[in-house]
């Protein structure tokens, strides 16, 4: 569906050879998903500095194409000056070198957690006798076929491919005497709130897009999409439960209801996915180990109240479509196991017949025992006095007619 929609226009329109699609598509991703995590930043380098004002500037601006104009320029001229690329101003800048380490410049540990994930490699140096650890960030996942490869890894299974090289560390070597150390092992992960993934020309036309992909324990959701297409990029985000597509040189964009229709229509050329946080697994600790019972209850109980601390809710930061939709979710989960009122034949309780005399606890035993007992009491070659009852009652029950009389009888 076509739409008109305020967005930056491509420079060449009003100066010709100078092109602006690289940085435009960057802004449009950098408005919708990058600025609501900005805003809460408490400081910001230069670069996360420029780029808030710019997004704010621009969400905030009128429909005003010169206004526009004025709006990019610092950020343009800021990565004129980082990004090789871009110097010239013309149809051969790089998307992904914005997001190259000396362009974002010194982050800090808020900005780390936006845009790049945070790895705690451990391993031990047998020559120097001591522990080596190393901090590992990564900025853009590349995918290529060659690096597939070696992993023996199909195309589409480039989800898993990713995953690894982000909890694999791969061979460490000791800062002091240089020789590979024992297996390292990934000690603590910081999952990024958002993960880059470039994918080379060979694979960028055949690749699968998810919509949703596991990276190590958390959970990531397809948000922005950058497509280089004859020279020229333009880009989707996904807001309001739909897929809004970008093209600078267009003054309408376009949207579409899901991830297939957006690229049934443009197939080719996406290369540079953006996925956003939505979820975090944790590790179920073994307490086997543990000898006092009791104490093993109470740990597993902490471990369980852990669990759902550390699920941290990101509904704050999916947009409200989003939103509604996980709570539609639940609530046909909750109907589903809450209205229904179905009869069944059950143990009434014996006071209904008989004053004061009352049945409730015999009866949920018996309810639960019919359940799930009486399959695996049917199993056994004996039984002693009580099982044998048990046994009795349970099987005359599940075979009886809905008759309270005869019910009655067998308790
Ligand atoms: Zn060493």
């Amino acid at each position: 569906m076509l739409k008109r929609k305020k967005h930056f226009m491509n420079s060449t329109l009003s100066f010709p050879c100078i092109f602006s699609c690289a940085l435009d598509s960057f802004l449009e991703i950098a408005s919708c998903l990058f600025l609501p995590h900005l805003s809460d930043l408490t400081v910001r380098n230069e670069f996360t500095e420029l780029l808030f004002n710019t997004c704010s500037r621009y969400v905030e601006s009128p429909e005003n194409s010169r206004l526009l104009e004025e709006i990019r320029e610092p950020i343009w001229a800021y990565l004129r000056e980082q990004c090789p690329s871009f110097s010239a101003r013309d149809s051969n800048a790089c998307f992904s070198q914005i997001f190259e380490e000396k362009t974002l410049g010194k982050l800090t540990s808020d900005e780390m957690n936006i845009f790049s994930s945070l790895r705690t490699f451990q391993s031990f140096c047998e020559t120097c006798q001591k522990d080596v650890v190393l901090n590992s960030s990564i900025l853009v996942n590349f995918v290529t076929r060659s690096a597939l490869e070696k992993c023996k890894l199909n195309y589409n299974s480039w989800p898993q491919f990713v995953s690894s090289v982000q909890t694999q560390p791969g061979k460490l070597k000791c800062p002091d005497c240089e020789t590979p150390t024992c297996k390292p092992v990934l000690t603590s992960a910081a999952h990024s709130k958002f993960v880059f993934i470039e994918f080379a020309p060979e694979l960028m036309n055949v690749i699968k897009l998810y919509e949703n992909i596991s990276v190590g324990q958390a959970e990531y959701k397809l948000k922005g999409m950058v497509r280089s297409y004859n020279k020229h990029f333009t880009c989707a985000v996904f807001v309001q439960g739909k897929w809004t597509y970008i093209d600078d040189l267009c003054r309408s964009v376009k949207e579409f209801t899901s991830l297939a229709a957006l690229t049934k229509q443009f197939k080719q050329g996406w290369f540079f996915l953006i996925y956003e946080l939505s979820n975090i697994f944790c590790e179920v600790t073994d307490f086997s180990a543990c000898t006092d019972s009791i104490d093993r209850e109470m740990k597993e109980e902490v471990n369980l109240s852990n669990k759902f601390c550390v699920v941290t809710d990101f509904s704050a930061y999916t947009d409200s479509k989003d939103r509604g939709m996980k709570d539609e979710v639940k609530l046909n989960g909750c109907e589903k196991t809450s209205a229904d009122i179905v009869k069944i034949g059950h143990f009434m309780n014996s006071v209904i017949n008989t004053c004061q005399v009352y049945s409730c606890a015999v009866d949920s035993f018996l309810e639960v025992a019919s359940y799930l007992f009486l399959p695996h009491l049917s199993d056994l070659n004996e039984r002693n006095e009580f099982t044998e009852l048990l046994f009795n009652a349970c099987s005359r029950y599940v075979e009886s007619p809905e008759n309270s009389r005869l019910l009655e009888d067998k308790t």
